[in-house]
């Protein structure tokens, strides 16, 4: 029984190591250059900078013992010193309210390590990158899947392991269910909407003057900064989330040079040049956002997997991604606890060790 896991994020590739650890049959297609998926870094130097999510919690039981399994290490979110707050005319206090993510969790090298050890425990010739599929397709018991490219993948059963909304989107024959696609269409992707902006510099001159890096803005564009640095040493880092919707921020020059302005007004004149300054915006991304995803979101959805998503092609379509998880869904750790579903979903259909 092979299995094809659509989508190489932190949820496939977690189901692949599974699957590989067991000896089972699968294979992996990731659309874009790079495994990952809103797990992304960019590097300045020796520093490496998370450009999707950055933390986890106690609390989360999976995404802890798997960096423990892999070797790998945390270090606690930097939260020691004064809080900033901006108001509408860039007016700034200190010393106002407390460090609202003390006590989260990083990971040392970034959340990359993560998916990097995962995809090298799954061989080569079981993952593919730039391989996105459009098209699905069950007949004869078997399930199709075609690339952009025309080229066709087959396996007896299909794990989604991408948003929902983003699955939405394929091609499917013989059609799903309206409700199928309807739940599929309606379940937000946690994050897809936000905007990330890292600037990098050679000193921690907000520690220095005795901030934690943590600010809050009515002003913009950021509207939530904190500390990115890395665990030890340099070079060090600030990073906000873009408070302004994605149709206003498109100009990637304009956003960058009013984050520069922004983080001057917060921590002066050192913070005028930094050495980088990354903006990554993911609801500009077609493989993790659609149009739908541009609407704020004000709280965190209820996930889990919907019934009408349930049993669909007898039980070959199966989902995984955050986006399903019962508890967690939203976070790391529900890419973990989806996967897991998944992998029992896949063992009902087949006893262990096909
Ligand atoms: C800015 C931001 C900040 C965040 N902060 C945090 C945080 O601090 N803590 C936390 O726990 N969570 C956070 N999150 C959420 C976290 O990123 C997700 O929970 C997690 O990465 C989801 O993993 P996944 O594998 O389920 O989905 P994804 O990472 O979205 O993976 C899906 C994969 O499917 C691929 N794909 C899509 N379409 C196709 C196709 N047609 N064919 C083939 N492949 C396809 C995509 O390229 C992608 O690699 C944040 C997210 C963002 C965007």
């Amino acid at each position: 029984m092979k299995t094809l896991i659509i989508g190489g994020g932190l949820s496939g590739l977690y189901l692949a190591e599974r699957l590989e650890a067991q000896g089972r049959a699968y294979h992996v297609l990731e659309a874009r250059d790079r495994f990952g998926g809103r797990i992304m870094t960019e590097r300045a130097g020796q520093g490496v900078f998370d450009m999707g999510p950055a933390w986890f919690w106690p609390g989360q039981p999976r995404i802890a013992a798997l960096i423990n399994r892999l070797g790998l290490r945390k270090f606690d979110q930097y939260a020691a010193g004064d809080l900033s707050f901006e108001d509408e005319n860039g007016r700034v206090q200190r010393g106002y309210g407390f460090a609202s993510m003390e006590g989260s969790w990083r990971l040392v090298g970034g959340l990359t390590g993560l998916t990097e050890a995962l995809a090298t425990r799954v061989p080569e010739a079981k993952r593919s990158l730039n391989a996105p599929v459009v098209r699905l397709e069950r007949s004869g018991g078997r399930c199709r899947a075609t690339l952009q490219d025309g080229s066709v993948v087959e396996a007896d059963r299909i794990v989604l392991a991408m948003p929902p909304r983003i699955a939405a989107g394929l091609a499917f024959a013989p059609a799903l269910p309206a409700g199928a696609t309807q739940a599929m269409a309606n379940v937000p992707t946690w994050m897809a909407g936000q905007a990330k902006a890292v600037a990098v510099y050679d000193s921690p001159f907000w520690r220095e003057a005795g901030l934690s890096g943590d600010a809050m803005s009515r002003r913009g564009p950021m509207v939530e900064i904190h500390d990115a640095s890395p665990a030890e040493q340099g070079p060090y880092a600030l990073f906000g989330f873009i408070g302004v919707p994605p149709a206003a921020r498109a100009d990637t020059d304009r956003l960058k040079q009013a984050v520069q302005h922004q983080l001057v007004r917060l921590f002066g004149e050192a913070a005028a040049e930094p050495r980088a300054l990354f903006v990554k915006d993911w609801a500009a991304d077609p493989f993790t956002a659609t149009s739908a995803d541009a609407a704020p979101q004000y709280s965190h959805p209820a996930y889990g997997l919907p019934k009408a998503m349930q049993d669909l092609w007898d039980g070959n379509l199966i989902f995984a991604g955050t986006e399903v998880g019962q508890d967690f869904g939203g976070y790391i750790e529900g890419a973990l606890e989806a996967a897991e579903a998944a992998l029992l979903r896949l063992d009902e259909e087949a006893p262990a060790g096909l």
